[in-house]
């Protein structure tokens, strides 16, 4: 992915109203946004970017403002109109009119979501109340799960690693309310005292529901969630694809789990012809089920609680979404306050019903002509790679073989699907926005569980087309640009090209390099997970990829935390690739074979520029903090001018010198792709 999701509290299995402000240009680069007093080859983040970041203060219910904000407040705009037109005029029952704006009419329904308090909740916490057993629980546990609440684990359906035309299922740790296992297990002071707040959290919440022993309570579930924080896997080696890849028929689960039924589970979600699956991380499972008997049944009812308040809140009644955010907003990401409902609103839209408000959004931005334009920019920029990979030193021709063939399969999806996804099965109403969120829950975990043991839908999107975002799937070998990433200024087809592959270009190569990043280089061109490599040719490949470790490692974005290389790697991979492989397809173009100054720039320093743009960013201290703990993408500054001090060509437009910050010695310099 080219940015963090935005839902970094929830953790994937494999896999980021202030308007435009003065000093913006939204279609090119303007001076204004520079910063002359330092130079370029000092701090070219600070040189490309500081006038931005002194005019352009994060608003009040931010925690990161960046060029990607600037997009998608404007993309709010479109999306408000959409859904109020919708609201106003809904259309026949079971349209997509209908759907979208029943959806945002009942979530901007304060009055009537003030009123039912925590009233939603009743009937589940009934249940938990009820609860005699651990059988009890486990039961319960597999009931929610059936229904999409991911209470203890992860679960969704993905390909199967070593057979990437089939979808199987997988079942992922959880259970956990921190962004991280490491947030439980860390020793340090700022750790301590973020463990405490999230006690006080839950303690308040838990009071919210009318728990008069609240505080106990906050206790149980900290150190259940601790017991499941420590037999979860950290990040780095989630990242290695093996670790998630354990498959075990039914009854081989059942018996690693004895008290936690998969046998029921899949029965419960109507598949019971299912024969096995992944239990992605054994040994998280095996200690929550022994947990089930060595826990007493109230800790349990206390943590059961937790998760389903700590889940609804946010379409709950006004304390509930104050609590809410007061953690995760702003202990977490250090925003000063919540977004207006309507932006809550739409963002919920976004995240149920996306793709019936995406069939909209793409009406108004992205004409069918757009698409062409952009596939254009993808086709230079594989002939600028497969140029790269024929010229590289370090790999031999057998291992260069077989990535021509994975590279010659890669498909590449722009602006939306040729087939949108079909919600016909799912019902919105506007009586309640906590229910439609539940109803489409639901959905969702029935889409799952439909596609298991079946052929891939290749047509699938991963992100909505107003997502400003991009990703790769390794499993599929295909890099997808949602609509909202192809806008200006990434890309405009009236730009000169050094704003274009600067921009856009550089993005559509990050997502291809990550073809063949530490992950991604361990899947096929079939999308299965099969080594392509000669051993030589891997060892070549890890000594250049730490290297890069190395010089991520050193860096210090907040307070004492160092960035972690290895967490980061594949996107820092992706970046250098990216950016180098979009400087050698501009290169092809004519501006780039020539010397033009425009507004006083030569074509090379614009596209650094352009490229420094898409990364201008401003990080609360919280937020950066989050990230650099639990986030596989290291903070712009980094992705700004580490990957271009590994750039000669960068050195040469701006005549850096050696011994400049942004010049890294000849030993130090990385080339990867
Ligand atoms: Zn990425």
């Amino acid at each position: 992915m080219r940015i963090s999701s935005a839902q970094i509290l929830a953790p994937a299995l494999l896999l980021c109203a202030a308007g435009a402000t003065a000093h913006t240009n939204e279609h090119g680069l303007d001076p204004r946004n520079f910063d002359a007093r330092t130079p370029a080859c000092t701090d070219f983040f600070q040189h490309a970017d500081g006038g931005w970041l002194a005019t352009n203060p994060i608003p009040a219910e931010y925690s990161t403002w960046s060029l990607d904000n600037e997009i998608g407040e404007r993309n709010t705009a479109i999306l408000k109109r959409i859904l109020e037109a919708a609201a106003a005029h809904p259309g026949a029952p079971g349209s997509a009119t209908q759907k979208i704006g029943d959806f945002y009419a009942a979530a901007m329904d304060e009055g009537a979501i003030d009123k039912a308090g925590y009233a939603p909740l009743q009937t589940d916490l009934a249940a938990i109340a009820a609860l005699k057993s651990p059988a009890g629980v486990a039961a319960l546990i597999v009931a929610w799960q059936a229904r999409g609440d991911d209470m203890l684990f992860d679960f969704e359906a993905q390909p199967d690693l070593r057979n990437s035309g089939t979808d199987i299922a997988y079942a992922g740790q959880g259970g956990i309310g921190l962004p991280d296992r490491d947030y439980y297990l860390r020793d340090d002071a700022k750790s301590k005292q973020l463990r405490g707040q999230y006690h006080q959290h839950i303690e308040r919440m838990l009071g919210l529901l009318g728990d008069k022993n609240a505080r106990a309570e906050a206790d149980w579930v900290l150190a259940l969630e601790t017991r499941f924080a420590k037999a979860s896997l950290d990040r780095v080696a989630l990242r290695d694809p093996n670790n998630s890849y354990h498959i075990l028929t039914l009854a081989q689960a059942d018996a690693k789990t004895p008290k936690f039924s998969w046998t029921a589970f899949f029965h419960a979600t109507g598949r019971d012809d299912l024969k096995s699956f992944s239990l992605a991380q054994p040994d998280f499972f095996a200690a929550a089920d022994a947990a089930l008997t060595q826990v007493p049944l109230p800790h349990w009812q206390a943590w059961l609680r937790w998760r389903l308040v700590d889940a609804d809140a946010p379409y709950l009644s006004r304390p509930f979404v104050d609590a809410d955010f007061a953690f995760k907003g702003g202990v977490l990401r250090g925003a000063k306050q919540n977004l207006p409902r309507y932006k809550r609103a739409i963002r919920s839209a976004d995240h149920t019903v996306g793709e019936l408000l995406g069939q909209a959004y793409v009406e108004q931005v992205f004409p069918p002509e757009a698409k062409q334009r952009a596939l254009d920019l993808v086709n230079n920029l594989k002939t600028a790679m497969r140029a790269r990979i024929a010229r590289l030193t370090w790999m031999s021709e057998a291992t260069k073989k077989s990535a021509y063939a994975k590279f010659d399969t890669l498909v590449a999806k722009i602006g939306y699907p040729d087939r949108w996804r079909d919600y016909s099965p799912l019902q919105i109403t506007r009586a309640s926005w906590i229910a439609n969120v539940r109803a489409a829950r639901a959905f969702e975990a029935q889409r799952q569980f439909a596609k298991l043991d079946k052929p891939v839908d290749r047509s699938e999107w991963d992100m909505t087309p107003q997502t400003v975002n991009a990703y790769y799937n390794p499993m599929g070998n295909e890099i997808v640009f949602p609509a909202a990433q192809l806008l200006p200024p990434y890309f405009e087809v009236t730009n000169d090209d050094a704003l274009n592959y600067g921009g856009i270009g550089s993005v559509i190569g990050h997502e291809m390099t990550h073809a063949f990043d530490d992950e991604g280089s361990q899947f096929d061109a079939q999308g299965n997970l099969a080594n392509w490599w000669t051993a030589d040719d891997r060892k070549h490949f890890e000594a250049r990829a730490q290297k890069l470790v190395d010089q991520f490692n050193a860096y210090v974005p907040v307070d004492d935390l160092h960035i972690n290389g290895k967490l980061t790697l594949g996107e820092n991979i992706a970046d250098l690739g990216g950016l180098l492989v979009a400087y050698d397809a501009f290169k092809l173009t004519a501006q780039g074979k020539g010397d033009a100054k425009i507004d006083g720039l030569t074509p090379d320093q614009r596209f650094f520029h352009a490229y420094a743009q898409t990364w201008r960013t401003a990080q609360r201290p919280a937020q950066l903090r989050l990230q650099v703990q639990s986030n596989e993408h290291a903070p712009a500054k980094f992705r700004t001018n580490g990957p271009l001090a590994d750039v000669p060509a960068f050195a040469g437009a701006f005549a850096c010198k050696a011994g400049d910050a942004m010049v890294r010695p000849a030993s130090q310099i990385v080339e990867i792709w």
